[in-house]
């Protein structure tokens, strides 16, 4: 009989390093322990989700400075030093600003890790896509995934297996949503991208606060209290996405991961572990609008979207006129006009990404009431 994969899943109350260091140390040894192959001289490459320039205080968005550097000095402990920080955020945004708002830059200072901005790229090839990704992933020995537990508007939930797109430099990310442009397409894209390119060594996800609603940057506080940790990001997504009340061989870019050999999503292969799971097993965060998304027909999505007036809408009274948005959308589909930012529904393909990367949550997702009500 085939060995199970371990996911742990254990209680943190908060994100105060009394509770988050024992608990991520528990999260390690009961999912079966770093990578065998992790040594004293390893370099590490801690990869969070620091998907805009915005503080954990305000919103779930980024993954929590204080978990990462409850991470940092439990590695630390174990004689790993040579530790490194980093992601590419949706959008252009100034590394400085993105590193401040997100109190990365604060743990970097005072633990003397290095931060590395996403800018080098290197190209990996998927059928006759050219794909540039980070330059430096192979100075590397060990990769570690340090994701936030979020709904997500295009693929459910979005965990460790969605935290490696931030691996592709920059604006290319939202260049591949106008090649599979619906959430099917995307989710097979991105668990087969996954499968074949950008598995992680190991992952320990912040699910202490998730966020609910709209993710992965316009929902909500979740409180969860809990850590998961495992050596396959795509169990570790399947098992955390229950805190929505998901199956996660349902959620399609789980499953296109597995099928492509990026790891396991079926419940009955994975092995629970930790004290965590009569928690997790109580929690019923709430979905995003990705239900509504995932009933149109496929092949008529835009047709759908555009029917039903599925579109991204901007809150003017809050929009500081970054113009963040506008360069977030490959599709040029954002104007300013008359000191307004507008959204052509036309160009429009619902990628979602002037949604994840506004800083001021200012861009929510409308239906009309035809698929609401
Ligand atoms: S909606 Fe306004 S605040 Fe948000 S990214 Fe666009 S310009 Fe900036
Ligand atoms: S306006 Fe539409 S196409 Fe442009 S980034 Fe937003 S969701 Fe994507």
């Amino acid at each position: 009989m085939l060995e199970k994969v371990k996911v742990s899943a254990v209680k943190s109350v908060d994100y105060n390093l009394e509770n988050l260091i024992p608990a991520v140390k528990k999260a390690i040894l009961q999912s079966g322990g770093l990578p065998k192959h992790l040594n004293t001289l390893s370099r590490v490459l801690l990869k969070p989700n620091l998907l805009t320039a915005k503080s954990p205080s305000d919103s779930p968005t980024v993954t929590h400075p204080e978990f990462i550097r409850a991470v940092i000095l439990v590695l630390k402990e174990q004689g790993v030093c040579n530790i490194t920080v980093g992601d590419s955020p949706a959008g252009v945004h100034k590394w400085e600003d993105l590193w401040e708002k997100t109190g990365i830059a604060d743990v970097a200072r005072t633990e003397n890790v290095n931060l590395i901005p996403f800018e080098n790229f290197k190209f990996i090839y998927l059928d006759n896509l050219k794909i540039p990704v980070l330059k430096e992933l192979d100075d590397f020995d060990v990769v570690i995934s340090l994701p936030k537990l979020k709904t997500h508007l295009l693929t459910k939930t979005t965990g460790s297996v969605k935290n490696s797109y931030g691996l592709i430099i920059g604006h290319a990310k939202a260049h591949f949503h106008t090649l599979f442009p619906s959430p099917i397409k995307m989710s097979k894209f991105i668990g087969r991208l996954y499968a074949a390119h950008l598995k992680f060594d190991f992952a320990i996800m912040d699910a202490v606060e998730c966020m609910q609603g709209d993710g992965p940057n316009a929902g909500y506080f979740y409180h969860a209290g809990v850590i998961f940790a495992s050596s396959d990001s795509v169990a570790l997504d399947s098992s955390a996405s229950e805190v929505f009340g998901y199956l996660g061989e349902k959620i399609p870019l789980l499953k296109s991961a597995e099928k492509y050999g990026g790891g396991i999503c079926e419940l009955s292969q994975i092995e629970r572990c930790g004290d965590g799971w009569d928690v997790v097993t109580s929690l019923n965060g709430k979905k995003s609008k990705a239900e509504i998304l995932f009933k149109f027909p496929d092949r008529l999505f835009f047709i759908v979207s555009l029917i039903t007036r599925t579109r991204p809408k901007v809150e003017h009274a809050n929009c500081t006129l970054c113009s963040i948005c506008e360069k977030a959308c490959a599709q040029k589909a954002i104007y300013l006009k008359n000191r307004k930012i507008n959204v052509k529904s036309s160009k429009c393909i619902l990628c979602m990404c002037c949604i994840e990367a506004c800083p001021k949550q200012t861009i929510k997702l409308r239906t009309s009431r035809f698929w609401t009500s």
